[in-house]
């Protein structure tokens, strides 16, 4: 079953219980205080709090999201992507947790023929707060569920609260058993790897004050309005349904990995090391062509870094696996392709977007040609010397001369396994901010971007006018 046949029978059923289908908004959020959209929620947060009213009883959708807090599972897990897709339904003080538990379990276990997903009910498991014996009793009642398959949670894993007054409840989660070959018996309390969280259902329910963190606080009462928000792991259960290992193998993101494999020449599922970066290049690439797409461009803070990360940790992890020279192109357009039928801008609007990617690619790769052989030297050293550490000094010179950033520089050295030494890193980068800010107090307003000289530096004989260009002036994208 495609990714996409998926979030179409998830839609599907939703419409016929009467709920209004949704667009996805931007991966780019309103919040200021937000910086991307982390979840199905984020746009429903004015009708969830109450503070606008919903045009809707009830919706579903598929939303974009971005999670930069599991850049780090990546690869390792077979379930973390930074970009995935949410599908969610929603109640706004219409159905409570009877409707949502018996709605999850019909379309899990419903008959692909009668456009359920055809889960095997002995496949799954689900947890409950360890007090919502409600919650316990509805899934007794509504799914074939033996109670030893629905294990009671603490508030860390099944409950949802902001950590501010308002509203929170408890949540109940679904997983499906990938079976013994991936773990320990005992459910999803005790191995994350073997039970995929596929589904989380939030029941907000009570109102809540005195918050004294996040799951310390003093219910006050129901809340009159209760609400439903519900996610469920579009590529997770793409991955289960498609009898892949992990969601890098899925048919909207596995033509990247193949691409990437391709370039490098090496094999897929040789070494466990090379199979994470064919998987972090994966993920990012298409994590990247959806942030370019929803208008986020590569800078030095804010989601512009992020994105930026996003490219150059795939850039550096393709150099990993011994492909020095451009791949963007490739992986670009490949990831475009496995796009296109769920978000046709990849395609409209692909000239625009493999501009910024392609420049990236190519400022980075000058850099990373420029420093590398500093930093090989100053690694090298520092083993000879015994002392297991670079200095703060050469990590600043990296930085200041060639423009390698520090997360670039700690993730070599720690390879080499060595360590930075960041706080002498750290003052000396300091200092030359106070520098900085003491030169353009004494030179008021005429002070240069001296960016462009250190940049036409790392060039160093080479003559590429295009970078310069879309450097200096970006209109020229
Ligand atoms: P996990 O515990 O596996 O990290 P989570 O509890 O953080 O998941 P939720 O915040 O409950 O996830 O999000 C709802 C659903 O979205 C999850 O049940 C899962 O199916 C999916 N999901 C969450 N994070 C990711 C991710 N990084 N990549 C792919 N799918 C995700
Ligand atoms: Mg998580
Ligand atoms: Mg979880
Ligand atoms: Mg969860």
């Amino acid at each position: 079953m495609k990714t996409a046949e998926i979030a179409q029978r998830y839609l599907d059923y939703f419409e016929k219980k009467g709920h209004t289908i949704v667009p996805s908004a931007s991966l780019v959020t309103d919040d200021p205080a937000l910086l991307f959209t982390v979840a199905g929620m984020v746009p429903f947060i004015p009708y969830l709090s109450g503070d606008v009213p919903a045009p809707y009883a009830r919706a579903a959708d598929v939303q974009k999201c971005i999670r930069t807090n599991d850049i780090e599972e990546v690869g390792k897990t077979p379930r973390h992507g930074t970009f995935f897709q949410m599908l969610g339904n929603w109640s706004f003080g219409d159905y409570f947790k009877e409707g949502a538990i018996s709605f999850a379990w019909e379309l899990l276990t419903s008959p692909e023929s009668e456009g359920g997903l055809g889960f095997d009910p002995k496949d799954l498991w689900v947890t409950v707060y360890e007090e919502d014996d409600e919650a316990r009793q509805l899934w007794l009642k509504h799914s074939t569920l033996p109670d030893e398959r629905i294990q009671r949670l603490g508030k860390d894993t099944n409950y949802w609260s902001t950590g501010l007054p308002g509203p929170a409840g408890p949540c109940s989660e679904i997983f499906f058993d990938r079976g013994p070959a991936y773990g320990i018996d005992g459910g999803p309390a005790t191995d994350d790897d073997r039970y995929v969280e596929i589904w989380n259902l939030v029941f907000m329910q009570y109102e809540i004050a005195d918050v004294r963190s996040k799951y310390d606080f003093t219910i006050v009462g129901e809340l009159p309005n209760k609400n439903i928000d519900t996610g469920m792991g579009l590529e997770r259960v793409a991955f289960i349904k498609q009898g892949v290992d992990n969601m890098y193998e899925t048919d909207q993101v596995r033509p990247v990995l193949d691409k990437a494999v391709e370039l490098s020449g090496k094999t897929y599922g040789a070494n466990h090391e090379d199979d994470v970066r064919f998987r972090v290049i994966a993920d990012h690439v298409r994590s990247s062509l959806m942030l370019l797409s929803d208008g986020v461009t590569p800078s030095n803070d804010g989601r512009g870094y992020i994105l930026r990360r996003l490219m150059r940790r795939a850039i550096r992890s393709m150099r990993l696996l011994g492909v020095d020279g451009p791949s963007f192109a490739e992986l670009f357009a490949a990831s475009r392709d496995a796009m296109k039928e769920a978000y046709p801008i990849v395609e409209t609007d692909y000239a625009r977007l493999s501009q910024y990617a392609l420049a990236e690619e190519a400022t980075f790769l000058r850099t990373l040609s420029a420093g590398s052989e500093l930093l090989d030297e100053s690694v090298e050293q520092a083993k000879k010397a015994g002392e297991g550490k670079l200095s703060g000094a050469q990590a600043f010179l990296l930085h200041d001369t060639y423009g390698f950033p520090i997360d670039l520089t700690l993730e070599i050295v720690e390879e080499a396994g060595l360590s930075v030494d960041r706080g002498a890193f750290d003052s000396l980068m300091q200092e030359q901010r106070e520098r900085a800010k003491a030169d353009a107090r004494s030179r008021k307003g005429q002070l240069a971007d001296t960016s462009v000289y250190r940049d036409f530096r790392a060039q160093g004989e080479t003559v590429f006018t295009g970078y310069t260009e879309l450097e200096t002036g970006s209109r020229v994208l």
